[in-house]
């Protein structure tokens, strides 16, 4: 039966896509992430100091080797948050060697993957949601004294995340 077939095949469409939908909520697509540390309420970004900048693509003295992240301004000690709802995994260290700031954790889910280091988060594992308290910046001043102190924010995929980090629609001119 023709109509029966039909039927059941858009039975199974409808099914897909609302699985698809579960998985992907509508109103999380496209939308930025949310503010990472506390003081910092537009996600601000490193500028230039003497030990380099915070932008995406930045050359790194020494290495030879661009920025692979982005520098997201946050005070030692301040609150930091998870910039979208996902699932926790760490430690990731970006140093290797035991430093006062070598202490950071992956966030997988909501689409995105990204990894903050230089932070000390609550826990290692688990969900986390958007907003929700993840940790807190660590004493970068006493590794990098007069650094602009920041939470490196880097794709897993190195991608650049620039443009997620900014709230809203509007259009923002600064460099
Ligand atoms: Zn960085």
């Amino acid at each position: 039966m023709p109509a029966l077939s039909l039927i059941a095949l858009l039975s199974l469409v409808s099914t897909v896509f609302t699985r698809q939908w579960e998985v992907h909520p509508p109103q999380q697509q496209g939308r930025h992430w949310a503010q990472i540390c506390s003081g910092n309420p537009f996600n601000k970004i490193r500028g230039c100091d003497r030990y380099g900048c915070g932008n995406y693509g930045a050359s790194r003295q020494g290495k030879g080797e661009k920025h692979k992240g982005v520098d997201v301004v946050c005070s030692d000690g301040s609150t930091v948050y998870a910039p979208f709802s996902g699932q926790l995994s760490g430690p990731i260290r970006f140093f290797h060697n035991g430093n006062a700031i070598d202490d950071g954790v992956q966030i997988t889910g909501s689409g995105y993957c990204v990894k903050l280091v230089c932070i000390h988060p609550i826990r290692y594992h688990g969900q986390i949601q958007k907003g929700q308290q993840l940790g807190r910046m660590l004493p970068m001043q006493k590794v990098f004294p007069g650094i602009v102190s920041h939470i490196h924010v880097e794709n897993c995929d190195q991608s650049d995340p620039t443009h997620l980090l900014k709230p809203g629609k509007k259009q923002t001119t600064n460099v």
